[in-house]
């Protein structure tokens, strides 16, 4: 005798069998089945029964993702974050936390940065991000929204960028035709999808 668990192929009960006997009566319904079917018919439900479990497993991962994610943009590690943040969004679409939390961070992502050195002892730094224009020297830091952005012009490398408000026209020496036209055109681009 070798009494294993199996499945009646007629009623679905889970039976114990004798293995080495090749059919068997159900005991709940009565009905003969063979041995090997019934087997079978338990191992393949078994198996259905394993993939929900995995679902489950799924879930519990997207809490741990979030986790994750969240500990890489505390510590400022933004390429990581928004990896993970992507992991959630593959597990589920609809993940809210996850979606603005994407939305956010690609506002904050440096799009282009260039250096600047206006007179000599004005040097630093522009940077552009999906939301702002930020002039950044040793002496101010102003952030322009792209909205308030009306335009960039480039003559070589030095850019003038006018602004709506407050009303005004940065005049900006990048020393670096390639930069200067690299930043006119992401600025350009952003203007357009606004
Ligand atoms: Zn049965």
């Amino acid at each position: 005798m070798s009494i294993v668990v199996a499945k009646c192929t007629q009623c679905g009960a889970n039976i114990n069998v004798d293995a080495t006997k090749e059919a068997s009566v159900c005991e709940y319904c009565g009905v003969a089945f063979i041995t090997e079917k019934a087997i079978n018919y338990y191992n393949t439900t078994n198996t259905i029964n394993i993939s929900n479990a995995t679902i489950n497993m799924m879930s519990v991962n997207v809490d741990n993702l979030l986790i994750r994610a969240k500990e890489y943009e505390h510590s400022n590690e933004i390429e990581k974050a928004l990896e993970y943040y992507n992991k959630i969004l593959d597990v589920d679409a609809t993940h809210s936390d996850a979606r603005e939390s994407v939305e956010r961070i690609k506002n904050t992502i440096p799009i282009c940065s260039i250096s600047f050195l206006s007179g000599l002892f004005n040097s630093g730094d522009l940077i552009l991000t999906r939301k702002n224009l930020t002039y950044q020297s040793k002496k101010k830091t102003e952030v322009y929204p792209i909205e308030t952005i009306k335009n960039v012009k480039r003559l070589d490398a030095r850019l003038w960028v006018t602004i709506i408000e407050p009303a005004i026209k940065l005049n900006i020496p990048v020393g670096n035709i390639q930069e200067a036209a690299a930043m006119e055109e992401a600025i350009n681009n952003l203007i357009r999808e606004k």
